[in-house]
């Protein structure tokens, strides 16, 4: 294998260029010529492709976003959009690919593996920390602690005026983002989609309050079954029926995909872009680069789109004890 590319797919994730940092002068390093693919798939059909250099990626390990851009693109989704995509690889002489994304991105990678043959490793970079064959993915830390830090100012207005207030946060259909955010922002309670909450507990909890306590915060998970967090407030504040009680709404939004990566995000990433390449080289085709209780793991994309990966047991056991 003499040329490989780089892009970066779906949602972004704060990590993806120390991530793109790492393939390319991993690359580089491993005697390789490497190429950027630049807005995804998107690219990849329109041919935006570009020889990569080491100081291509210099002053970027620290910023969140992606220099490559990212994109969705329907496009892809049809034999011809990926037939073209195809012919623009064959005509840069492209070899393998590294995929850094989520699981609509490693979706696209399969298919496209299948029908064309081209190894390609994933890298997991979506916030939302929903993929199997990895304890964390790329972006995951940092979205937490943006999510963190924004209950920390909440709770300071809350407390102020004794209000309740319920905070949605991010996570696609997973609950990672919420239940971390929840624990370290020490929420009253958590409403995640892989339990089914029942909103009398809610209630329960938010009169049981303590005496001295007329604050409260309540973390929502995007996805979750019950509705978005002013669905849910409104249903909580009619159980609750007291008019003494301020209810507020808060949703976070985008902000949780920006910033600068912390360490822990920038030291995953640029183990799976180093990772990614060495398993190319090393003769893997169709898997994800995850990290697994420390250690680089391969994981074929199919397990990695098929497979549920469960919230942690403790997280769950700590909320209910925490809250009391
Ligand atoms: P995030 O989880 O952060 O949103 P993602 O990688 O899951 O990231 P998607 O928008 O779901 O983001 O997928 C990225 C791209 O992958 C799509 O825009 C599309 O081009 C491609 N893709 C997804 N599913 C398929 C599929 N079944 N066939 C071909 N391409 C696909």
């Amino acid at each position: 294998m003499k040329k490989i590319a780089v892009f970066t797919s779906g949602g972004d994730s704060p990590g993806m260029n120390a991530c793109v940092r790492a393939v390319v002068r991993t690359a580089i390093f491993k005697g390789l010529e490497v190429y950027g693919i630049y807005r995804g798939y998107e690219g990849m059909i329109d041919g935006d492709i570009k020889r990569l250099q080491s100081h291509s990626v210099s002053n970027i390990v620290q910023r969140g976003g992606t220099i490559l851009k990212s994109a969705r693109s329907m496009e892809f989704k049809t034999p011809e959009g990926r037939k073209q995509a195809y012919d623009n690889l064959k005509a840069h002489g492209i070899e393998g690919l590294v995929a850094i994304g989520g699981d609509g991105t490693f979706t696209g990678a399969k298919v496209f593996f299948e029908e064309f043959g081209i190894p390609t490793i994933g890298c997991p970079g979506t916030i939302d920390n929903d993929l199997y064959g990895t304890d964390y993915t790329i972006g995951f830390d940092t979205a937490v602690n943006t999510a963190l830090e924004a209950i920390d100012k909440i709770r300071d207005t809350a407390a102020a005026h004794d209000r309740i207030f319920f905070i949605e946060v991010m996570g696609r259909d997973a609950g990672f983002i919420a239940i971390e955010s929840g624990i370290g922002g020490g929420a009253e309670f958590v409403m995640v989609p892989e339990t089914k909450t029942n909103l009398d507990d809610v209630v329960k909890s938010l009169k049981n309050n303590r005496k001295n306590r007329f604050s409260s915060i309540v973390v929502v998970a995007e996805g979750d079954e019950a509705g978005n967090a002013q669905t849910v407030m409104e249903i909580v504040k009619n159980k609750v029926n007291d008019p003494s009680k301020d209810f507020k709404v808060t949703t976070l939004g985008h902000i949780q995909r920006g910033g600068n990566p912390t360490a822990r995000d920038r030291v995953l990433a640029s183990r799976c872009g180093m990772s990614a390449v060495e398993g190319l080289i090393a003769g893997h085709q169709f898997h994800m680069a995850g990290v697994v209780n420390q250690e680089v793991v391969f994981t074929p994309f199919a397990d990695c789109i098929g497979k549920t990966k469960p919230l942690i047991e403790d997280h769950l056991k700590l909320m209910k004890i925490l809250s009391i």
